[in-house]
């Protein structure tokens, strides 16, 4: 299980995530859900490795990932990321794509062949491997960050906005996508999204956060039938 302990994120004298204690448990889907500038991508980029914590420490099984005294590198925590500008390099195919985190941790040739295959299996890209991302659309292509994001077998993927760019339409096939993708692979996955109507439809659980604090923790269900306060009822309310 991965577990935040009253962690708080300042920069300079402002406090941005402010003594946020969470525990995800293996395989869950959790969305990290509030307004703009309420510290989503804080807390990923903290989960990621990316920034260390002011106080508090964070946990992955009995693996401590950061606290103020120690700070465990992005490469060594095997999490897979996909962010709102999922660069994918425009000179290599698809195939390249999705095979260049095991490039760079030298997985053998077998296992990569193997590995990429069934990451594209995954994101039903296998008719798309040899063309470059110029030629694909953007769901296609937010595809392609997927199946980068898991063939390194992370149990943790790390989600920032990803559908953001997409047009409605897309994004409500994107999210069939993601959930036959957390269906398939069994990975804990993080998702940081605004959208209340995205948080529902996708996630087991959901963290609602307002100006760097949580101001609630449950199922869509409860979120929306019990919400602890008049300010998550009204923001469960607004809809997108
Ligand atoms: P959005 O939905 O707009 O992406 P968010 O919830 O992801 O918002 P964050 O990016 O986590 O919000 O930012 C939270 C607050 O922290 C904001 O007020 C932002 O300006 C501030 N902040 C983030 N990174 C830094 C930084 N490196 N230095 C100073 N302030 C920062
Ligand atoms: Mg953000």
């Amino acid at each position: 299980r991965l577990s935040l302990n009253a962690v708080s994120k300042s920069f300079g004298d402002k406090t941005v995530v402010d003594a946020l204690s969470l525990t995800i448990e293996p395989g869950q889907f959790v969305a990290l859900l509030g307004p703009s500038g309420c510290g989503k991508s804080t807390i990923l980029r903290m989960l990621a490795g990316f920034e260390t914590v002011s106080a508090g420490d964070i946990q992955h099984g009995d693996q401590c990932l950061s606290s103020t005294k120690f700070h465990l590198p992005t490469e060594e925590r095997n999490f897979g990321m996909v962010f709102q500008s999922y660069a994918l390099w425009p000179h290599m195919t698809v195939m390249e794509n999705v095979g260049y985190p095991l490039k760079i941790q030298k997985v053998d040739r077998q296992n990569y062949q193997r590995r990429v295959q069934d990451a594209l299996d995954i994101v039903q890209l296998n008719d798309f491997k040899d063309r470059l991302p110029s030629q694909l659309s953007g769901g296609q292509r937010q595809r392609v960050a997927l199946a980068r994001s898991l063939v390194t077998e992370p149990d943790v993927i790390l989600f920032d906005e990803p559908l953001a760019n997409l047009d409605r339409h897309l994004r409500e096939s994107m999210e069939i996508t993601f959930r036959e993708f957390h269906r398939r692979t069994g990975a804990t996955m993080v998702y940081v999204t605004h959208d209340q109507a995205e948080a529902m439809a996708l996630a087991d659980q959901i963290a609602v956060l307002k100006d760097g604090q949580l101001m609630q923790w449950s199922t869509p269900e409860d979120l929306y039938t019990r919400p602890n306060n008049e300010w998550v009822a009204n923001f469960i309310g607004q809809g997108s």
